[in-house]
């Protein structure tokens, strides 16, 4: 293998939605820890549209002198992944990592991910040991993994898990990608060719509550399944021409049946034959349901509206400038 890019410097992308209780303690630790890396640095912390003091605390801590925090504003709630791709999108480092603002993902990991980079992987993902999550949580991810691995062929075992590095060249393809409804790290995948995982501590919320409502969970699945694949579709025919198949069949036995033991028999069929049509008839409305999904997602796309709006940016230790 040829000599890895060297990483000169690095940019920390943290997305917070209402997170003040944390800020603070967070910006701390996070630039304390990349200080002592001997990097060039910024800590770009996307503001996804808080409705309490975070907007306030982080524009303020990016306008103290010699800090190296850059406050992205955004003028609403865009959600955790478009929050992410918004602070990618004015990320000027080597590599760029990623994190959440509510400490569960210790920042002071970030040097294990920087070094792992720095041997020659584009992607450096990382697996929670002892998560902190319920056990409902930890299964739905458990089957989403499962199912990823299937698709992308990469090996990672934890998708959920947004203490992340990708290389710079990663994340200019996925700023290129022009879709709606992203899921970063299977994006991310999709583009990386050396990936690699690494064990990181995961820490109990400290303040607050997940800022994922059940909705918005299943929002999520659902950006994940299409951002994933389209294999949904092609199961839907599958499954169409299966339901079919046995439609024909079942068909095929009544009617005999009714030849072998008469008209009496048939009546009282009558019932099961509600049931069947039942059965078919939710099929088809999941069939449908999915395909809305994906019309709808078409739809989106094809009105390309811009995916966020930034309000205001203060603070650019990097001192690159953006074309507007
Ligand atoms: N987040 C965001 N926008 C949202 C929801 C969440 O920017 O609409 C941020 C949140 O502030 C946190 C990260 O995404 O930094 C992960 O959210 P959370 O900790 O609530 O998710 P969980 O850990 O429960 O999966
Ligand atoms: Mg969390």
């Amino acid at each position: 293998m040829d000599q890895p890019d060297p990483i000169r410097s690095l940019s920390v992308v943290i997305p917070a939605f209402n997170e003040e209780a944390s800020l603070e303690e967070l910006l701390e630790r996070a630039d304390k820890v990349c200080r002592s890396l001997h990097l060039d640095y910024e800590i770009i912390v996307v503001d996804d549209g808080s409705t309490d003091r975070t907007a306030e605390i982080l524009d303020r801590a990016a306008q103290a002198r010699g800090s190296r925090i850059v406050a992205l504003l955004l003028n609403r709630n865009y959600g955790q992944h478009a929050a992410v791709m918004a602070g990618f999108s004015r990320a000027a480092g080597d590599l760029i990592i990623t994190l959440d603002a509510d400490l569960q993902n210790p920042p002071e990991e970030i040097p294990r991910l920087v070094e792992a980079a720095g041997q020659g992987y584009d992607v450096v993902g990382s697996v929670r040991v002892q998560r902190q999550d319920t056990w409902f949580r930890k299964g739905a991810s458990r089957l989403i993994n499962a199912m990823i691995k299937r698709s992308t062929g990469k090996q990672m075992s934890d998708y959920g898990c947004m203490l992340r590095a990708y290389r710079r060249h990663i994340v200019a393809a996925m700023l290129r990608c022009r879709e709606h409804s992203t899921f970063i790290p299977i994006l991310a995948n999709s583009f990386a060719g050396r990936t690699i995982e690494i064990d990181v501590r995961h820490d109990e919320r400290k303040f607050g509550d997940s800022k994922y409502s059940l909705l918005k969970l299943i929002n999520l699945m659902f950006d994940l399944v299409t951002c994933l694949t389209t294999t949904p579709l092609r199961l839907l025919s599958i499954l169409g021409l299966g339901l079919a198949c046995s439609g024909f069949g079942l068909a095929f036995v009544l009617v005999l049946l009714r030849l072998l033991l008469g008209p009496e028999w048939a009546a009282e069929g009558v019932f099961m034959l509600f049931a069947i049509l039942f059965i078919f008839l939710g099929a088809q409305f999941i069939g449908l349901g999915l395909l809305g999904e994906y019309t709808g997602r078409i739809y989106t796309d094809v009105r390309a509206r811009p995916r966020w709006l930034i309000r205001k940016m203060s603070g650019s230790p990097l001192g690159k400038k953006f074309p507007v």
